[in-house]
């Protein structure tokens, strides 16, 4: 099948880097997409990808290089990308992680999909194939994926953080240049932070959730992940955006060209004080004794260059943040219980094969179908919303929520940006946390609470901690302001280089 590999370095590059060589016909589609397939195939150890299907991706491929070849000239065309299991497809299977939707194919495409795709209308990407994830997007490890835990390319050993650790893999260990992620409590920003890449999660409504599967709908939000900002804005633009008649949370907002927006901030400004005027505000609260000294020596050095770009730090409060977590964690539960409900065995879905009564046929394929995690947290949330315990624990979890929205927008009349570790550590061994869900959920302290606020957000690499594995830094921004938090990592990385680190410097990329 295959012509010579003219270009071995191709996985090196990132997204807008292949875009200029595809534009300029340096290379086609179809080659770049037989070197990823092909850098994907030797790399199944590190388990990110549950599907790929190599006719399809070039196929699309093809598709790309006869627009191309027709003059056609948009930014992502042709480049190659994979998504999370959540966002459903085509042309590929959709998992979710679970071994519920074993065996699915939806018959239509995401809208974030459709809209990076190569369909009439899309940005013209390639899909390579489906990312793995924790199972219905729950967890911190990507160790509750049904199928097999993705491991870290950094150190194969430990976990990439979830539930988007498969896309967070295939790009650190640069198996595609880009992949699609969801983030309901941190799931772009934590395993972007464990792999050393950048992940946006922007403002809840950006993007559709039409076609994601549902886990957390008032907390659920795709966005991309990539190796820099610059990538993640180009993707972003293409998958932001209304959707009215198919997602009614989607913001009715127009779609921002990012990536150019980003090269025009801090033009009025000398060239080395490009974020002269940011002030970027800290909360105590993220840098106290439940963060490792590890973390926050590269968090803070990574500060020090924002220093030198000409931002100023100014101390904030966000006392609330503790109680993220026993929010996030009612609320969260809450929705996945009624969400997932729809998996009865009859509508979607594994169905067990032998039952006495229909009783019995939804509780047999319910609990063949769910994994521990996902059975836990459904029990939790019908408890939460059952007579009784409803204002006890999901409305005073909603007025809490409230509270922390609040917290945030005072601090915003401070700072423009909040920073802080995205993870109070550096990615654990895989199984270290053993069987106790808390010791999970407590390594989301950062990332809940703006998720509960609705916040965008984004980790990128800040340097390195403890056993030489990666550190991000967060930055979340008021709402709608995914331009400055873009821009500011963008210069951030123009100035610095912890985005071009490769899992090889440390270790060597195991197959
Ligand atoms: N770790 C969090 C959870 O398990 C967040 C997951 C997510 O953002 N999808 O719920």
């Amino acid at each position: 099948m295959s012509a010579p590999d003219r270009s071995p370095d191709l996985h090196d590059l990132g997204v807008a880097e292949l875009a200029a060589r595809l534009a300029a016909r340096e290379v086609s589609s179809v080659e770049v997409t037989r070197h990823f397939l092909a850098r994907i195939q030797q790399h199944e150890g590190l388990g990110a990808f549950l599907a790929t299907n190599p006719d399809v991706s070039l196929a699309q491929a093809r598709a790309a290089d006869t627009r191309l070849a027709a003059g056609e000239r948009t930014p992502l065309l042709g480049v190659p990308l994979a998504h999370k299991d959540v966002f459903v497809t085509r042309d590929f299977p959709t998992t979710a992680g679970s071994k519920m939707l074993a065996g699915y194919r939806s018959p239509f495409d995401a809208t974030v999909v459709s809209r990076l795709g190569v369909a009439p209308g899309g940005a013209g990407m390639v899909t390579l194939g489906k990312l793995n994830c924790d199972e219905f997007a729950m967890g911190s490890g990507n160790d509750n994926s049904a199928y097999q835990p993705v491991h870290n390319p950094w150190d194969t050993t430990r976990v990439p953080g979830g539930s988007s650790g498969g896309s967070a893999a295939a790009v650190a260990a640069r198996l595609v240049p880009a992949a699609t992620g969801t983030d309901t409590g941190g799931s772009i920003r934590q395993p972007a932070s464990l792999t050393g890449i950048t992940g946006i999660k922007p403002t809840y409504g950006r993007c559709s959730r039409y076609g994601m599967v549902a886990f957390a709908s008032s907390l659920d939000q795709a966005g991309p992940m990539a190796r820099s900002a610059l990538d993640c804005a180009l993707l972003l633009s293409a998958m932001a955006g209304p959707d009215p008649d198919r997602d009614s949370t989607s913001l009715d907002l127009p779609v921002t060209n990012y990536a150019a927006e980003l090269a025009a901030i801090g033009s009025q400004e000398t060239r080395s004080m490009p974020l002269k005027g940011l002030r970027i505000g800290l909360p105590t609260q993220f840098f106290g004794a439940g963060c490792s000294a590890d973390v926050l020596k590269a968090v803070r050095a990574a500060l020090a260059e924002f220093e030198k770009l000409g931002a100023t730090l100014v101390d904030v409060s966000l006392p609330l943040t503790e109680l993220s977590i026993p929010v996030y964690y009612v609320i969260a539960p809450a929705e996945a219980s009624s969400n997932l409900s729809r998996f009865d065995g009859v509508r979607y879905g594994h169905r067990a094969a032998s039952y006495s009564d229909l009783t019995d046929m939804y509780k047999k394929s319910r609990s063949e179908g769910f994994g521990d995690e996902v059975t836990r947290r459904i029990m939790i949330g019908t408890y939460v919303l059952s007579h009784g315990y409803y204002d006890a624990y999901y409305l005073k979890a909603q007025k809490i929520r409230r509270l922390i929205a609040q917290d945030f927008q005072k601090a915003f009349t401070q700072c423009d940006v909040i920073a802080g570790p995205v993870s109070p550590t550096v990615a654990w061994k895989i199984g270290e946390k053993g069987d106790d869900p808390v010791a999970n959920y407590l390594a989301d302290i950062y990332t809940l609470s703006s998720s509960l606020a609705g916040l965008p957000g984004m980790s990128i690499p800040a340097g390195l901690g403890a056993h030489g594995m990666p550190v991000g830094l967060q930055l979340i921004g008021n709402y709608f302001q995914e331009t400055q938090l873009l821009g500011a990592a963008h210069h951030f990385q123009l100035a610095t280089d912890w985005h071009q680190m490769k899992p090889e410097d440390k270790a060597g990329l195991p197959a």
